[in-house]
């Protein structure tokens, strides 16, 4: 196996869950986004983790990533977040998965696919309160609800919706997420007041799952928490529940070398060695996830000490300076993000972006180890 790979803790991932099985509460469901190979986590393992411990459903992004979960013997709810191709529609029938609906002719197409198989199909109808991608109006809540329940093959399983800014302490993000809320409601009060059964009731992604409450309906719909990381880069809202993160990305050191005063390391010489000194090379580069603009600004964990990578990082290779006399020996294990080292968090919040991209940048190439 290759020396660089990514360790996935699926005791960490159970007690996350846990965490959010205590949070949203008895008799709530859960479903577990494993969209992205689970935020690059690994979706099978993941899926079959989270149903062992559980859960309700699963969420996908594509129908390829819902055929990935059939295939492997997965026979749960699957929740289709994003708008399939028509051409894909007949696949998703066969896959049994639960395509999100939030306009006529989306309707009308999933009900058409599932006539051609002979097949009855459930789905969620999606309404946008203020998140601005996929979604119906509020107002035309009812009438497509109306247009499923008519449907001959198709069977209205949830309501659901999703919130911009539920991650947000912000004052004013906050009375967002409630306007976000109230006109789900008054969408949910229109389709009962009209004799509608909206199903399964869901809003909350993991911002919400903890600032909240009232987001959490029937159902939960967190990931980020799950895989051990905050919704929101900053800081405020760290730590709210004690989750870990899952993903640990580890590589070896695969030559150890002298590097005297004066000499510089890697592309564009970015780093010179300002003393006589000891660098290592690591097997990791930014096709493997480590992004090049971390560019002597990461730092790795050897032997419970950190050291920091010079140089540019390479598409395959990255260099650490371990520092004049070093007897750190070839082939030590160094850390490069996880628990216990530096966090996919820090990492993000280097970059200014957030940890979602990060462990979703893990490549396929990086081995997964389930422990
Ligand atoms: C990705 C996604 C989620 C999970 O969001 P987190 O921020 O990871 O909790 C929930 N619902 C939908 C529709 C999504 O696309």
């Amino acid at each position: 196996m290759r020396a660089t790979k990514a360790i996935i803790y699926l005791d960490n991932f159970r007690e996350n869950l846990g965490q959010v099985k205590k949070r949203a509460g008895p008799g709530r469901r859960i479903c577990v986004p494993v969209k992205a190979d689970a935020y690059g986590h690994g979706a099978v393992r993941i899926a079959e983790t989270a149903l062992a411990e559980g859960a309700y459903a699963l969420g996908v992004a594509t129908v390829g990533e819902g055929a990935e979960l059939r295939r492997a013997g997965i026979r749960a709810p699957v929740l289709l977040f994003s708008q399939a191709l028509g051409e894909e529609l007949g696949e998703l029938v066969s896959l049994d998965l639960t395509p999100f609906v939030s306009d006529p002719e989306s309707i009308d197409m999933a009900g058409r696919a599932a006539a051609l198989a002979g097949k009855t199909i459930t789905a969620h109808l999606k309404i946008d309160t203020g998140m601005g991608r996929m979604g119906c109006r509020p107002e035309e809540a009812a009438d497509l609800a109306r247009r499923i329940g008519e449907h001959p093959r198709l069977l209205l399983g949830g309501t659901a919706t999703h919130l911009a800014v539920s991650d947000s302490w912000e004052a004013e993000d906050r009375a967002y997420t409630k306007a976000q809320l109230g006109r789900f409601q008054e969408a949910l009060s229109a389709m009962k007041a009209a004799g509608l059964d909206p199903g399964i009731i869901h809003a909350a992604n993991s911002g919400a799952l903890v600032f909240h409450e009232d987001a959490l309906f029937d159902m939960v719909r967190p990931g980020i928490f799950l895989y051990g990381y905050s919704p929101a880069g900053g800081s405020p809202l760290e730590g709210e529940l004690p989750v870990k993160p899952v993903m640990e990305v580890r590589s070896a050191l695969a030559l150890i070398k002298r590097v005297r005063k004066g000499e510089s390391l890697s592309y564009g010489r970015t780093w010179t060695a300002s003393e006589d000194t000891v660098a290592g090379v690591l097997p990791i580069g930014y096709a493997d996830g480590l992004p090049r603009l971390l560019s002597n600004k990461h730092r790795v964990l050897i032997q419970g000490r950190f050291y920091p990578i010079v140089g540019r990082i390479c598409m395959d290779q990255c260099l650490v300076n371990l520092g004049p006399g070093s007897t750190i020996p070839r082939w030590e294990e160094a850390v490069v993000f996880g628990p216990g080292a530096e966090t996919a968090a820090g990492m993000a919040r280097q970059l200014g972006t957030i940890s979602y991209e990060i462990t979703c940048g893990v490549n396929k190439r990086v081995p997964r180890i389930y422990q």
